[in-house]
């Protein structure tokens, strides 16, 4: 099959979080059987690609107004990768916004793309049979496609929605701007309690809708759709896939990032030394053996830092040293800094993105922490897993898919999950992992079930195919 994918991020190129994973990993995997699939993404300042071809400049009318661009084109292991590059939207600092809050131009910033790259798909790339959107930014490539582009009649889309959290919701007058007539404003499409949803008219347009995990998939459609269930209860073809990550790139036993490598036949030494560094690097000289737990992820109230905040100090009383690494809200950095204020020598933080440390956390960490108010599939505990870091997580989305619970099952478990969020909850889990870690074959045991777990993409990547082709059928009749 051809795969267009359109997306605001892929990993090595641009990733904020696990959209950037999943992107370029599954792109990969599509054409390791054989399949042919493009990416089309902005070509933002930050972006360092090699051997980029120049492709053609050309010009789009959205809304009345012309916007000029240029197209690069490159190839990452034989997906080809297409670049929009226009400086006023894209060559900016950070990909959707500072620290302060999302870019205000956002609406337009990724209308345009949307726009733009159906124009480039239909004009530059080999016609397609499945366009797969990802998240609102690119929702509206099926709106517009409906609108204004009917020789793609035959061309089926598929939406994924990887954070439900995030609509792209703007006020109604922003629609002339954006080339969308107002007729569309209407509860069944674009309108949302009187404002402009670039998701909802994505679900609305989209042939296919997948999420993330397939508990998510019921979850976006009853309680946690953030207003949106409805209409997502409505469409018939709504499915849950679990991401897989890339193995290749996610290897303990060849990850250079890591002060030594190790494997499920070594992963004792292997992880007591990387642990050893890592605590000194952070300062974390503490002289008793303690569990280190870890939480890497974007600072945000979703990743459950509330409720680590209310537990952190008697998770360091009953023996817990931890480290985050992160960066986001300047709320959620001023939370993690006062956290290590409270507990000098036991917690430490770096406020940033790092993709080389987080691999070394990884690596050194005893229990990764992911206590997430709601995940839609969850990449962290995934990773943690592969590198043999014990995972405590919040019974939701795909972290209920992912991490069996140690009392739901000893012989598989895979790590300690807690159904209801709040910190007491999570304080249990934290003593309940303490007192598995004391007993060193039953720890063990977990590593191993945690590191010989597949996230793979084998089993995802089939259900995918399954699902172009149904969108495709759909198409055809
Ligand atoms: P989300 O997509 O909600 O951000 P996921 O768990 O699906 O969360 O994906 C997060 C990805 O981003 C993981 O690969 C994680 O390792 C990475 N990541 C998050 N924060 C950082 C950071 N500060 N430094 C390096 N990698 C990070």
């Amino acid at each position: 099959m051809n795969i267009c994918f359109i997306a605001s991020e892929c990993d090595p190129f641009v990733k904020v979080g696990g959209l950037g994973d999943v992107v370029y990993s599954l792109a990969k995997e599509l054409v390791g059987l054989g399949h042919h699939v493009n990416i089309i993404l902005p070509y933002y300042k930050s972006i360092k690609a090699s051997n980029l071809e120049y492709v053609s400049q050309k010009t789009i009318n959205l809304g009345g107004v012309y916007y000029d661009y240029h197209i690069y084109k490159t190839y990452l292991n034989s997906v080809e990768v297409y670049f929009i590059d226009q400086k006023t939207f894209f060559g900016r600092e950070y990909v959707y916004g500072t620290p302060k809050g999302p870019y205000e131009d956002n609406y337009l910033r990724f209308a345009f793309f949307s726009l733009a790259s159906l124009d480039l798909l239909s004009n530059v790339c080999r016609l397609p049979d499945v366009i797969h959107i990802h998240d609102w930014h690119t929702a509206l490539v099926s709106v517009y496609k409906d609108l204004y582009f009917k020789h793609l009649d035959q061309t089926a889309t598929v939406l994924t929605i990887h954070n439900i959290a995030f609509q792209g919701i703007f006020p109604n007058h922003i629609l002339p701007q954006i080339g969308i007539p107002w007729e569309l404003f209407n509860p069944e499409d674009l309108e949302f309690y009187n404002q402009v949803n670039y998701l909802k008219g994505g679900i609305v347009h989209s042939d296919v809708i997948t999420t993330v995990s397939k508990t998510h998939a019921k979850e976006i459609q009853t309680n946690m759709g953030f207003g949106l269930e409805g209409i997502l209860r409505e469409k018939r073809y709504v499915f849950g896939i679990l991401n897989g990550i890339d193995t290749d790139v996610w290897n303990p036993a060849t990850d250079k990032s890591l002060y030594q490598n190790y494997d499920t036949s070594n992963f004792k030494e292997g992880k007591k030394y990387n642990k050893a560094y890592i605590k000194e690097l952070f300062g974390l000289e503490t002289p008793k053996e303690r569990p280190l737990a870890v939480f890497i992820a974007r600072l945000t109230r979703q990743k459950g830092l509330d409720l680590i905040d209310d537990a952190i100090d008697d998770a360091v009383k009953i023996g817990y040293d931890f480290i985050f690494l992160g960066s986001g809200d300047y709320y959620y950095q001023g939370k993690v800094l006062d956290m290590v204020k409270k507990n000098m020598g036991h917690v430490a933080a770096r406020i940033e993105y790092n993709d080389v440390l987080s691999r070394k956390l990884y690596g050194g960490a005893d229990v990764f922490l992911m206590p997430s108010e709601y995940e839609p599939c969850g990449i962290g505990q995934m990773i943690a897993m592969r590198y043999g870091a014990v995972p405590i997580v919040h019974k939701t989305g795909g972290l209920a898919d992912t991490v069996i619970d140690y009392n739901e099952d000893k012989e598989q478990a895979t790590g300690f999950s807690f159904e209801e969020y709040t910190y007491k909850d999570l304080l249990y889990a934290f003593a309940r992992t303490m007192i598995v870690y004391q007993r060193s074959d039953e720890w063990d045991k977990l590593i191993l079930n945690d590191m010989n777990s597949d996230f793979s993409w084998r089993k995802s990547v089939q259900e995918y195919i399954k699902i172009y082709k149904t969108a495709k059928l759909l198409r055809m009749h």
